[in-house]
């Protein structure tokens, strides 16, 4: 169920095969390293993605529409977290959230870097969730429960 565009990202960023402030100030290829969506720690993969507040604005705000608590401070423990989810449609839409969620931080730090501006977590998430929502309306099985289209509907409500 996942947006093609958002898995090549969360790939590069599971595999740490992005380059971010910190690791580039140690190269000398940059002066500072802060993190772009908060200014206050150091850019890494764990800040930028699990830790930065920001980020954790985002979790919150999935987690209030999903009714579920992921809250990952770790990429171990939001797979940990997400196997506990019974029932597969609700897992998998939940893992499409948080695979669109690497991305969405991702390309709210470029924008932060090259065009020095940011969008509200509300607004990133609200744009994130519908596009979620539209994605699953076309690649829902047929057989999916009502009780699952229904619980769906919270991704847009
Ligand atoms: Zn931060």
């Amino acid at each position: 169920m996942n947006i093609p565009r958002h898995i090549f990202t969360s790939w590069m960023i599971v595999w740490r095969r992005i380059r971010l402030g910190a690791r580039l100030a140690r190269l000398g290829i940059i002066d500072a390293s802060d993190c772009p969506l908060c200014g206050l720690f150091d850019e890494t993969v764990d800040h930028l993605f699990f830790e930065c507040q920001y980020t954790k604005e985002c979790c919150r705000i999935i987690d209030k529409v999903t009714v579920y608590n992921c809250d990952p401070s770790t990429l171990e423990s939001c797979n940990d977290k997400l196997k506990t989810i019974t029932g597969r449609f609700i897992r998998q839409v939940i893992q499409s959230c948080y695979v669109g969620l690497l991305y969405s931080v991702w390309q709210q730090r470029n924008k932060a870097v090259w065009d020095l501006c940011l969008q509200s977590p509300q607004h990133v998430m609200k744009k994130l969730l519908w596009d979620i929502y539209h994605r699953i309306s076309v690649v829902m099985p047929k057989k999916t429960s009502k009780r699952n289209r229904e619980w769906s509907r919270c991704l847009i409500s």
